[in-house]
């Protein structure tokens, strides 16, 4: 059952009185930048925040304005975006970045509906994006907002459902505060597993308070063992480039892989963990030694070790490349 006027009118005083005290201090919320929300918001989807704090400071250094992204080679993106994974994001940036400096002389749309018409903003981006920049009232739904309206409500929440449910809540007057206070509860105090419901500044609203289980299963982690050659000749570091019809992170640069077998010799330099989506990586650093590596060693580039952090490297061979102190 819906809430009344009179209810939601205090709900949304309540959840607003406690974000103006317990925001978490972020720099994308000391701006009203289109541009910023616009990047901060792309880089958080899949990302935790702690590392997109740097990695947000550091893309605007590098890319201050949208005329500077939509001028920028696509390598420099990639690298600029290395390490936070799902590079289609970034070249859809770069897209967008184009079409707005093209299309809209540079100014980013300030609606959802216009926005959405952009590379890689779908409607949630689209309505953090216009209800943060620009007030215009329109609701958001993420992970956390849907886990907070269904526990709220106490009921599950399923497609259009969910946007309608949010957008009834919503504050007209300060749309953009109202939705970032939504995914703030959601992401420090109606957390998922133990909701910290004494701390919550709507639990005299919550149907469930923290009763309500958000139902569905996490997905299975699989686990799998490959290795990487390290081989470096002077002043430089073999590298390959995928193939820009490759599937995942086209022309992104790697270390080649390679195969290790029970009878070769294995000089592991190192081993480290990498999890990508569902799959929990052993990764082994092997140096040139194995049969198998040196035929590995035939296909590949010498790069620089000046100019590695310079070229768009995948997560995995950033990581690989800091743990032997090359980067
Ligand atoms: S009272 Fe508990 S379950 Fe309800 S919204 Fe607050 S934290 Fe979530």
């Amino acid at each position: 059952m819906a809430f009344s006027n009179k209810k939601r009118q205090e709900l949304r005083q309540a959840l607003l009185s406690w974000y103006n005290e317990n925001a978490r201090d972020l720099p994308w919320r000391h701006t009203r930048d289109p541009y910023r929300i616009w990047i901060s918001e792309v880089m958080l989807q899949q990302t935790r925040v702690a590392v997109v704090i740097d990695r947000y400071r550091q893309f605007l250094e590098r890319f201050p304005t949208i005329r500077v992204l939509a001028r920028s080679r696509e390598s420099a993106v990639l690298a600029a975006w290395s390490g936070l994974g799902y590079y289609r994001r970034a070249r859809n940036l770069r897209s967008a970045a184009k079409v707005v400096v093209r299309d809209h002389k540079g100014a980013m749309p300030s609606s959802a509906d216009a926005l959405r018409k952009l590379a890689g903003i779908g409607r949630y981006t689209a309505a953090a994006i216009a209800s943060i920049a620009f007030d215009e009232p329109v609701a958001v739904v993420d992970g956390n907002v849907e886990r907070v309206l269904a526990r709220l409500h106490c009921r599950q929440l399923a497609g259009e459902q969910r946007w309608s449910t949010s957008q009834e809540l919503l504050d007209l007057e300060r749309p953009g505060d109202f939705n970032q206070a939504m995914m703030e509860l959601g992401a420090t105090v109606c957390i998922p597993a133990n909701p910290r419901c004494s701390d919550c500044p709507i639990r005299k609203f919550c149907r469930t308070r923290g009763r309500g289980k958000v139902h569905g299963r996490k997905p299975r982690q699989h686990r799998r063992e490959i290795a990487y050659l390290l081989v470096r000749r002077g002043k430089s570091v073999l590298l390959v480039r995928r193939a820009a019809d490759h599937g995942l992170m086209p022309n992104m640069w790697e270390l080649p892989e390679t195969q290790l077998r029970k009878n070769n010799v294995k000089p592991i330099i190192f081993s480290l963990s990498h999890s990508i989506t569902t799959t929990n990586y052993k990764v082994h650093v092997v140096g040139p030694r194995t049969r198998s590596a040196r035929s590995d060693r035939d296909s590949g580039t010498w790069v620089n070790m000046a100019r590695v952090s310079d070229i768009p490297l995948t997560g995995l061979a950033r990581k690989i490349l800091r743990r032997a102190e090359i980067i």
